[in-house]
C-alpha cells in the first residue's frame, strides 16, 4: 500500500509533467492498484488506507474532478478567519459572479450540497401564509414545493409530464389568477429526466408581476448558460459536484437587492439558524467578517480552484464542449436503441436520460459497466426507474473520450449479449463523425 500511496503523491502533480512521464505515473499506478489491491480487500478495513478503485464518473454527479482541484484539497489548512483565507473567499465570491452572470453582492457558497442550497432559499424568501408558484416536472421540482409547503406557504404546482418542461403561459395565467404571489421556483435542468427549462420570459413575468424568481442551477451552472441578472433571477443556486467539477461539499447561491428587501422585510425570522442568509452574508460581507460557524476551508480552496479552471477554459468554450459531447453520445446512443426522453429542443447537453430498448435489464447492465469497465451512470428516478438511463457529461467528465470508452464497453456488453445493434463499431462510428466536426480528440481537454 505504501507503495501506492507514495505514486497517488507523484501523480498529484502529474499534469504539470510531460506526456510520457504521465503516462509512466498512471501506468504505475495502475500496477500498484493490481498489485495490492486483492490482498488489500481482505484486510480489516481500519488497518489500510482508503483507495478507491479507478472510475469514470458518467452518472448524474458526481463528476469527475480536475487533479488542481485535488492538489488543492490537500493544501494545509489555515482559520477561517486568517486574512489569506478572508481574500480566498473574496477571490471565489468574485469567480462565481461571473459564472452565475451577475452583480450580486450577496453571492456566496453555503455549506452544505445542492439540498442545502435549495432549502436555504427557500426558508429564506418565504414565510407562512406566503403564496409560491412552483415549476414540477419531475423528482427536484418536486422537492423544491415540498419544502416549500413544510415552511408553512400555500404552494400552487404547475406541472408538466415527465421528460418536458413547464409552459410559461401556464405559470403566467397561474400567476395573474392567484392574488399575490411572492415567488416563482422552477428548476433549469431536471437531472431526473434531462429536460432543460427556458428562463427568460419567465424572468421578464416575474419581474413585470413584482414577483421573486427563484431558479435551481444545480446540473446547469458551468455547462449551459446561466444569466441570473438578464433573466431576472431573484435567487439562484448550484452544487460543486455537477458542471463545476469539484467535490460534493457547497452550494453556491446569489441573491439579487430584491430577494434581499424581501428578507428585510420579512415577519418572522428565518425558521433555520444554520441556513439564516442574514446572518451569513456577515461573515461572507468583507466590511463585517463576523463567525457564525467554522467554513469548510478545504472545500473552498478546492472550489476556488475548480472556478479557476471554468474561467481559464471560458465559458463559452466550455457550454460548446459540453454540446458536442452531448450530440456525440445522443448519436451513439441512436445505434443501440436509446433515445432521449425530452424533444431535441428541450434537451440538457450535460444530462441525459434515454429510455432503454424493452429486453435490456437497467441493473444488470449498469452493474457489468461498473464492474467490468469502472464506468458509473445512473438509473431512472421514481416512475421512470428501469426504463431510462441517467448519463452525465459534466465539467471534467465531459469528454471526447468519455463518450467513446462508454459506448465501446456498452457494445461489448450488446454483442456479448446478443441485442440487436447495426454492426460492432457503429456506435463509435456515429459519436465519432460527431466529433469529427470539433476539436481532436487529444486537443480538447477542458483545461491546459
Ligand atoms: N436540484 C437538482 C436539479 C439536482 O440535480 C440535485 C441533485 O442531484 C439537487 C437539487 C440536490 O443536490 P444535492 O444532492 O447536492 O443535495
Amino acid at each position: 500500500m505504501t507503495v501506492v500511496t507514495r505514486l497517488r503523491y507523484t501523480a498529484g502533480g502529474y499534469h504539470d509533467t510531460d506526456g510520457a512521464a504521465q503516462q509512466a505515473c498512471v501506468l504505475l499506478i495502475l500496477v500498484g492498484y493490481r498489485m495490492s489491491g486483492p490482498e488489500d480487500k481482505s484486510a480489516s478495513l481500519l488497518q489500510r488506507e482508503f483507495f478507491p478503485s479507478p472510475r469514470l464518473l458518467l452518472g448524474p454527479g458526481p463528476s469527475l474532478v480536475h487533479p488542481r482541484v485535488l492538489h488543492a484539497l490537500s493544501a494545509p489548512l489555515i482559520g477561517h478567519l486568517d486574512p489569506e483565507f478572508l481574500q480566498l473567499l473574496d477571490e471565489t465570491q468574485a469567480a462565481l459572479r461571473q459564472i452565475f452572470g451577475t452583480t450580486n453582492s450577496f453571492t456566496m457558497a453555503l455549506s452544505g450540497t445542492g439540498s442545502a442550497g435549495m432549502e436555504g432559499v427557500m426558508v429564506n424568501l418565504l414565510e407562512p401564509g406566503d403564496t409560491a408558484v412552483v415549476g414540477v416536472n419531475g423528482v427536484f421540482g418536486s422537492r423544491l414545493a415540498t419544502i416549500a409547503e413544510r415552511g408553512g406557504a400555500k404552494v400552487i404546482r404547475v406541472e408538466a409530464p415527465w421528460g418536458r418542461t413547464i409552459d410559461v403561459e401556464t405559470i403566467r395565467s397561474t400567476v395573474r389568477r392567484s392574488g399575490p404571489v411572492k415567488l416563482v421556483a422552477i428548476v433549469h435542468a431536471e437531472t431526473s429526466t434531462g429536460a432543460c427549462q427556458s428562463l427568460s420570459e419567465i424572468g421578464r413575468l416575474c419581474h413585470e408581476t413584482d414577483t421573486l424568481f427563484v431558479v435551481d442551477a444545480v446540473t446547469s451552472l458551468g455547462g449551459i448558460p446561466v444569466q441570473v441578472d438578464a433573466w431576472h433571477i431573484d435567487a439562484c443556486y448550484s452544487a460543486t459536484q455537477k458542471c463545476l467539477s469539484c467535490p460534493p461539499g457547497l452550494a453556491p447561491v446569489t441573491l439579487s437587492p430584491r430577494a434581499l428587501a424581501a428578507m428585510r422585510r420579512r415577519r418572522v425570522p428565518c425558521p433555520s439558524w444554520y441556513l439564516d442568509f442574514s446572518l451569513l452574508a456577515d461573515y461572507w460581507d468583507e466590511s463585517t467578517r463576523r463567525y457564525h460557524h467554522t467554513a469548510p476551508i478545504s472545500m473552498i480552496y478546492a472550489l476556488r480552484e475548480a472556478l479557476r479552471l471554468v474561467l481559464e477554459e471560458g465559458l463559452e468554450n466550455r457550454f460548446a464542449r459540453h454540446r458536442r459531447h452531448g450530440r456525440a453520445l445522443v448519436a451513439g446512443m441512436a445505434t443501440l436503441g436509446l433515445t432521449p426522453l425530452p424533444l431535441e429542443n428541450e434537451r440538457l447537453p450535460m444530462l441525459h436520460c434515454l429510455t432503454l430498448p424493452t429486453g435490456i435489464d437497467d441493473q444488470q447492465v449498469r452493474a457489468e459497466l461498473l464492474r467490468s469497465h469502472g464506468i458509473e451512470i445512473g438509473g431512472g428516478l421514481g416512475p421512470l426507474q428501469g426504463s431510462v438511463w441517467r448519463i452525465g457529461l459534466m465539467g471534467e467528465s465531459s469528454t471526447a473520450s468519455n463518450v467513446l470508452s462508454l459506448l465501446q464497453a456498452l457494445e461489448l456488453i450488446w454483442l456479448r449479449r446478443g441485442w440487436r445493434c447495426p454492426a460492432p463499431g457503429a456506435a463509435l462510428a456515429a459519436a465519432a463523425s460527431v466529433l469529427d466536426e470539433g476539436p481532436t480528440i487529444h486537443s480538447e481537454r477542458s483545461t491546459p
